[in-house]
């Protein structure tokens, strides 16, 4: 009976972990496949990239506001965008530079400096510095890293969840 008790003891004591753990992550891996298309989930989650020319996004010449597709952070605007030929939506700035991280990539045997969300990590694109005046940065972006708000006022520190 003691030892059925300790048991039970340790299983309690796992379930507990388990369960705090859960509580500190955002989004479980469950509800972001349910939430995302399989090619967002794919992008933000496994660094993918979509094709060029293939993205909702590439063409859209709409105000609004660009979004984290995972976490709802405004990451662009539209004033923003410009058409760089490369196949992805791309920007010359950030709506709020405290909203993107960055990280240098060794994939593909070269070095990059990749963009993510800084909020939930959500894979974005990369940054180059070829992009146009006043900037010089070109943020190269998946849309499927995006969602957008053509309502939206474009205020700076918008967060939604
Ligand atoms: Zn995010």
């Amino acid at each position: 009976m003691r030892y059925l008790l300790r048991i039970f003891v340790a299983v309690s004591a796992v379930i507990c972990v388990l369960a705090h753990a859960d509580e500190q992550t955002a989004f479980s891996e469950n509800d972001l496949r349910e939430k995302l298309t399989p090619l967002q989930y794919h992008v933000t989650q496994e660094k993918g990239t979509e094709e060029p020319f293939t993205g909702e996004f590439n063409d859209n010449k709409e105000h609004g506001t660009y979004k984290c597709v995972v976490c709802g952070t405004t990451l662009f605007s539209s004033e923003e965008k410009y058409d760089s030929g490369s196949g992805w939506p791309s920007f010359f700035e950030t709506t709020q530079k405290s909203a993107i991280q960055e990280n240098v990539d060794k994939s593909e045997g070269r070095t990059r400096t990749e963009v993510v969300c800084k909020k939930c990590q959500a894979h974005l694109g990369h940054v180059f510095k070829d992009g146009p005046e006043p900037t010089g940065l070109r943020y190269c972006i998946n849309s499927a890293s995006l969602s957008f708000d053509n309502t939206s006022d474009d205020s700076k520190d918008k967060t939604e969840l």
